[in-house]
């Protein structure tokens, strides 16, 4: 049985949903942040807190757990800037408490969510795996930590993992069941939408100053159903003992600037966005984009889905769901 923490949340359901295809799965979430009713109705699931060593005690005690998987975390940039509090207790210190309850009872896999974030202001067009992590804000720095923990339990405890360094996610599920529903709202693809449903005036571009052809930020944007697929390739290179220990990059290797994502919105919805030019965000890197190669040869992963076929199947869920 796989556990899944945070199961609830954005990517966390993706995943669930394709893995029920294959393994009985449980899923843990406090609810603070994810959704019950995205939850694929074939898994379990436990409304409990990671942090709370009660709550890990009485699954791990129930249920034989394989391997987990981790996605419980807060994820905003601009926020842990502000609250870094926030985010050292909740996805360091709970993380921690997960990683202990894991090595308490033997289980010897475990997949954990990350971020390109971890890697600060990289100067390479194609960020790869081996570029120095120099995080610029505290979310980054948190995420950071876990995957320093992991290296140092895997030869303490022979713990076996495999990081995901996540560029930017986005889309929403082929069945039109599940898709991004956050709340508040922060991402740039979910507000646009928004604000092309009439939800929002108008949509914020976050700094025009940058050093990218139009001076707005450049992000990889890849699709939640093809991130959830690069978990499931994860899950199996750890129980078949093909891998001990990884970290991947997963991104579509392209870039597109804020105008240029603003720009295919406006291309597949046929509407015309309100722009409003501000100041930069806190904590934003200029340019973010990944080279995959390396879970490619490795795994056999690739991004599917263009920026255009994200947008679309996001405007699905937004139009069905507003
Ligand atoms: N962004 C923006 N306006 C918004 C929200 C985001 O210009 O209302 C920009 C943000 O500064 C970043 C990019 O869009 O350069 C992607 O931001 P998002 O919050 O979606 O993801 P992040 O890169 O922070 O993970």
């Amino acid at each position: 049985m796989i556990l899944v923490v945070g199961g609830a949340g954005y990517i966390g359901s993706h995943v669930v949903k394709e893995l029920v295809e294959k393994e009985q799965v449980i899923v843990l979430d406090n609810l603070s942040t994810g959704h019950r009713n995205l939850v694929d109705d074939r898994a379990v699931f436990v409304q409990g807190d990671l942090g709370n060593k009660a709550d890990l005690k009485s699954i791990f005690e129930t249920y034989p757990i394989q391997a987990v998987m981790h996605f419980a975390a807060n994820s905003l940039v601009g926020e842990s800037v502000k609250n870094p509090m926030k985010y050292y207790q909740n996805n360091v210190a709970a993380t921690l408490t997960l990683l202990e309850t894991i090595v308490d009872y033997g289980v010897k896999h475990f997949i954990f969510s990350s971020t390109a974030a971890t890697y600060g202001i990289p100067n390479v067009e194609l960020i790869t795996e081996d570029c120095p992590t120099n995080p610029i804000n505290p979310y980054g720095r948190s995420k950071l930590m876990v995957e320093q923990m992991l290296a140092d339990f895997a030869v303490a405890y022979g713990l076996n993992y495999v990081v995901l360094r996540y560029f930017n996610a986005a889309g929403a599920h082929e069945s039109g069941e599940i898709g991004e529903d956050h709340n508040p709202e922060t991402h740039l693809i979910p507000l646009i939408l928004q604000h092309l449903l009439g939800q929002r005036e108008k949509i914020a571009v976050f700094g025009t100053d940058y050093d990218t052809p139009d001076g707005t930020c450049i992000r990889d944007y890849i699709h939640v159903t093809d991130l959830a697929k690069a978990h499931i390739l994860a899950l199996e290179a750890l129980l078949t003992g093909k891998k001990k220990t990884a970290v991947y990059n997963l991104g579509n290797g392209l870039g597109y600037s804020v105008k240029e994502v603003i720009e295919t919105c406006e291309k597949v919805t046929g509407r015309k966005a309100v722009i409003e030019y501000t100041d930069r965000r806190p904590g934003d890197p200029a340019r973010l984009v990944a080279s995959s190669q390396k879970i490619e040869e490795e795994l056999g992963w690739k991004a599917e889905y263009s920026l255009e076929q994200i947008i679309e199947s996001a405007w699905r869920w937004h139009r069905q769901h507003s």
